[in-house]
């Protein structure tokens, strides 16, 4: 008699914490013993690499099934104690649940390091042996080296190998369709980002903090690609998290199918960042959902403007040059250059603060002028290669980019 009304009294308390769960985010501070302020982690979802092979906007068609609002903080390079452990502290008192991308060699050298996050609940994926920012152009068999020594050292400095994510960030982002399809073959998904920080950059961590707002405002959830190996990112967390809470965001941590574990269920359109409304003409969205892969390996350069500030109107879908319109169905390895773009220049006010209305229309200026100003010449050049056909777009006087050939040209679809 007392063990059925204790059960159901435990049966009651389950329902109402399950309540707390989906009510409001001052309900998730409530589940961090201590710390009553703290942002907390609002829910756990589960993928199928398999089923979303590559996901984030920077790069892929697919990002994370994520609702107005919700963020996945990332962190790469480590773990580099000094700074890491700041971070796992930082997000410790704040309960939020993140991904880590660790390189082979740190967790070699700091398996500990490893454990720690582990430990802490996070997610541990992988993120090479050594950190070639050259996967776009090395070998396969070098590739995959680099791919295997980091998940070998990192899960060799698990207690538990099985804690290890199939989850891979290519360095630097430099893809590459043969590195892709050796992961995808291992079941491994590949994780672009929908923003970056700059936080590799030398800016300050006050800007690194404004990037992230900012950046994140303009797409409205999304992944966010941080450092655990840096003095600024560990200097801007607490204010970019501090600010998450004060603008409504909720903090998502996402973890891997198993077989006891079963993904959350999800459509496909919720793999967009921005699913077709009645707004946008359907012609422009491909009924096929998986077509990504490109028939080509040579792609064009990034256009800055799509990877920020896209209208909740248009289509997440790159826009690229014409030549290659019909053949390229990712978005491109980011230049070089974006990892050297000079603080305040053109380009990085272009990627955050301005509309892609008024971001061309100053590209097109910037081309017609041929002012270098602080801009690289070469990503200059990649600006104003971008500002024509973008100008032409804008009068109607370009084909739209038609998904027909590449349907019919499509591989069969790879899981
Ligand atoms: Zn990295």
């Amino acid at each position: 008699m007392i063990g059925s009304s204790v059960s159901v009294r435990t049966r009651s308390w389950i329902v109402l914490y399950l309540g707390l769960l989906t009510a409001s985010p001052a309900a998730y501070a409530a589940n961090c013993p201590g710390h009553p302020d703290a942002l907390g982690t609002s829910r756990t979802l589960v993928v199928d690499p398999r089923a979303h092979p590559r996901i984030g906007t920077m790069q892929y068609r697919e990002t994370l099934p994520l609702k107005d609002h919700e963020v996945v903080l990332t962190f790469d390079d480590g773990p580099l104690p000094k700074y890491s452990n700041q971070v796992l502290q930082i997000l410790a008192d704040e309960c939020i649940k993140a991904t880590f991308f660790i390189i082979g060699e740190q967790a070699k050298a700091n398996p500990e390091g490893v454990r720690k996050l582990v430990a802490a609940g996070h997610t541990v994926g992988t993120h090479s042996m050594n950190h070639p920012l050259t996967f776009d152009r090395m070998p396969i068999d070098k590739a995959e080296a680099q791919i295997n020594g980091g998940i070998e050292w990192t899960s060799a400095a698990m207690t538990d190998p099985s804690a290890l994510a199939p989850f891979f960030r290519i360095p630097g982002l430099m893809r590459a369709e043969g590195v892709e399809n050796y992961l995808i073959s291992r079941g491994i998904q590949v994780w672009s980002a929908d923003f970056p920080a700059d936080d590799w950059r030398h800016v300050s961590s006050d800007r690194v903090y404004q990037l992230a707002i900012q950046r994140l405002e303009a797409k409205g959830k999304g992944i966010l690609l941080l450092h655990d190996i840096q003095a600024r990112t560990v200097a801007a967390l607490p204010k970019i998290i501090r600010d998450l809470k004060a603008r409504g965001y909720r903090i998502v941590h996402v973890v891997p199918a198993t077989a006891d574990r079963p993904a959350t269920p999800t459509e496909p359109v919720e793999w967009l960042l921005h699913p077709p409304s009645e707004a946008v003409p359907i012609a422009r969205w491909p009924s096929v959902p998986n077509f990504v892969f490109a028939q080509t390996r040579t792609l064009p350069a990034p256009n800055l403007a799509d990877l920020n500030a896209q209208p909740a109107y248009q289509s997440p879908l790159p826009h690229r040059a014409k030549a290659l319109a019909d053949v390229a169905a990712t978005l491109p390895v980011p230049d070089r250059d974006l990892f050297a773009i000079p603080e305040g220049s053109l380009e990085v006010l272009l990627s955050t603060t301005l509309s892609r209305r008024a971001a061309t229309r100053m590209a097109a200026a910037e081309a017609a002028s041929g002012h270098k100003g602080k801009i690289a010449a070469s990503s200059h050049k990649r600006q104003a290669a971008h500002a024509v056909p973008a100008a032409k777009r804008a009068k109607g006087t370009a084909p739209r980019p038609t998904r027909i050939a590449s349907l019919k040209k499509r591989p069969p679809q790879q899981q």
